[in-house]
Formats: structure tokens, C-alpha cells, sequence
């Protein structure tokens, strides 16, 4: 839709206005062969019922942009905000209208904060009837039904879990069966559980320890759970997981590391360990795989965990 034609000030030319609207052009376009020019809303809302011009009859097969002559002299007009009617005065040129329009302070939809302090975003024309307890309820209804969605989403994909958990037991209970039954299952499934070690092995950046002092060689619960979810987290193969948390203890480390004493006596070895990094813990992992080097005295299968209160680089 054209523009109303009395918020210009001064002359307009008919060259300017909508034949369909009867409006000054907007965002105009002109028919090919005759050259009449439309608003381009107007004329796709006239086309889509009829491909025709609505000035002379020709047909109308496609739109183009219109001469640039046209849009200066558009360009040039100047004309009142639309929102003279709430009290603005400005009078602009018709290609500044739009960049007024955003920041414009008596536009009645500008968003403002409600003064009461529910701290809902209005329309400042909406603010004389607005009701915070009203607002704040219906936002809670749709809140709460969006709660709902979200809670149904939930129990489907738990259910969907459940089922695929079941098909895994039962693969598993497969490979299981076939692990025992069959020697050559039995050495493929081998190899292929050490080759995901050394691949999370290779994932983990190279720890190097720098207070061997700072060992807590008795963690409790709660350090451990952390410490287990952070080797979960950086892909700690799962068959692993369990027996490695289970040697981040002295009571279960190798009998050069088990007590005080030996592990003030083996000192020496320890600066031989390549240890990897825990992400983002204190805590490292000392692999066999990695470590083929130390004797059994000092390490165990498939490693050991080591957590300190500090000193890790
Ligand atoms: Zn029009
Ligand atoms: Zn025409
Ligand atoms: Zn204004
Ligand atoms: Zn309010």
C-alpha cells in the first residue's frame, strides 16, 4: 500500500502515485512493456488475480525495478512520520522515513519496561491497560504448558532409551557367547578393546608432574566420583573405566607404590611414567599401554590413576 498522499507537504506529481491505491508509490515496480508503475504490494496482490495491467489491459508477464528518475523523485518528497497523529512533528524525506520510523520516541508500539515491577518489555500504549498479575498468569499458563511438552518429549525418549538398552543387553549377552565359545571371537574382541585404549590414550594430552609430593594417595568418595565422570567424559573406554578408578587408591596400587615407604623408595621410577592428563583435573592416568617400560612392581592393568592436590602441568 501506497502512502497517504496528504502527510506530503508540497506538490505531488500523478507521475508519483499508484494507480491501484491511489497512494504515493512504495517500494515501487513497473510493468515491461508499458511502463506503468505500482506499488509492489498493490500490484502482486493484482496479478496473482489477474496477469494484466490494471491501467491498460496488456499483459503483464514480469515486474522490474523502476528507472532510477523515478526513485530520486520519491526519494525527494518529504512527509510526515506515521506517527504525526501520537504528537511527532518530524517531517522527513520519504528515504529517511524508515530509519526515523525505528527510533522514533512516539511510535505507541515502542517497547518499554513496566514501571510496576512485574519486569515484563510493553508496547507503551498497552502500558494504561496492562495488569501485571493478568500478564504474569497468562505467562505462566503458557510456560507450564511448554513444562508439559517438554515432560511428554521427555517419557517418549526415555521409553525410546529403555528399549535400546534392552537390544544392547542382548547383543552384548551375544557377544558375550561368542567370546566364550569361540577362541578366534575371543582374540578379535581382545584386540579390538585394546586398540580403543590406545586410542583414547592418544586423545589425552602428556601430563607431566611436578610435585609427586602432592599425591592424595587415599581420595575419597566424592573425589572419586569426579574424577570417574572426567574419564567418562574424555572418552575412557567403558570396559576400562571401572578397573582404573579401582587402582586410583593405595590399598589397590602395585606393591612398589602400596605404602609411604615404597613410594619414598621407588621416587626414582616415577619420573619414567608417561602420564596423560585427566581433563580439566589434578589427576592423571598412568597407562600400561604407555608404560611398557616399568616393571610390574609399579604398575598395574590397564593402569592406574593418580589424583593430586596440585602440581600438574
Ligand atoms: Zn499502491
Ligand atoms: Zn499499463
Ligand atoms: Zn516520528
Ligand atoms: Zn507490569
Amino acid at each position: 500500500m501506497g502512502f497517504e498522499i496528504n502527510r506530503f507537504t508540497g506538490e505531488v506529481d500523478d507521475e508519483l502515485l499508484c494507480p491501484i491505491c491511489t497512494g504515493v508509490l512504495e517500494d515501487p515496480l513497473q510493468a515491461p512493456t508499458c511502463e506503468h508503475a505500482f506499488c509492489s504490494a498493490c500490484i502482486h496482490e493484482w496479478i496473482s488475480r489477474q496477469p494484466t495491467c490494471p491501467v491498460d489491459r496488456q499483459s503483464i508477464t514480469q515486474l522490474r525495478p523502476v528507472p532510477r528518475i523515478l526513485r530520486n523523485l520519491l526519494s525527494r518528497l518529504s512527509i510526515a512520520c506515521d506517527n504525526a497523529a501520537y504528537g511527532c512533528q518530524a517531517v522527513l524525506k520519504l528515504d529517511a522515513l524508515t530509519s526515523h520510523l525505528s527510533e522514533c520516541e512516539h511510535n505507541p508500539k515502542k517497547p518499554v519496561p513496566c514501571d510496576q515491577g512485574c519486569g515484563l518489555i510493553i508496547p507503551i500504549d498497552e502500558l494504561k491497560e496492562h495488569n501485571c498479575v493478568r500478564e504474569l498468569r497468562a505467562l505462566i499458563h503458557t510456560q507450564q504448558q511448554k513444562i508439559q511438552d517438554f515432560q511428554q518429549e521427555i517419557n517418549d525418549q526415555r521409553f525410546q532409551l529403555n528399549e535400546q538398552k534392552r537390544e544392547l543387553y542382548i547383543l552384548k549377552d551375544f557377544m558375550r557367547a561368542m567370546r566364550v565359545s569361540n577362541p578366534s571371537m575371543r582374540a578379535l574382541a581382545d584386540e579390538m578393546e585394546r586398540d580403543e585404549v590406545v586410542r583414547w590414550s592418544n586423545s589425552l594430552t602428556r601430563a607431566r608432574v611436578t610435585r609427586w609430593g602432592g599425591m592424595i594417595s587415599t581420595p575419597d568418595d566424592m573425589l572419586q566420583a569426579m574424577i570417574k565422570r572426567s574419564l567418562s567424559e574424555s572418552g575412557c573406554p567403558a570396559h576400562i573405566v571401572e578397573s582404573l578408578m579401582e587402582r586410583c587408591h593405595e590399598r589397590s596400587w602395585p606393591p612398589g607404590l602400596s605404602s609411604l615407604e615404597t613410594r619414598q623408595h621407588n621416587r626414582r621410577q616415577y619420573e619414567s611414567y608417561v602420564c596423560k592428563r585427566v581433563p580439566g583435573k589434578q589427576a592423571v592416568v598412568v597407562l600400561q599401554c604407555d608404560n611398557r617400560h616399568i616393571n610390574n612392581d609399579m604398575m598395574s592393568q590397564p593402569g592406574l590413576v593418580m589424583i593430586f592436590a596440585h602440581g600438574i602441568e
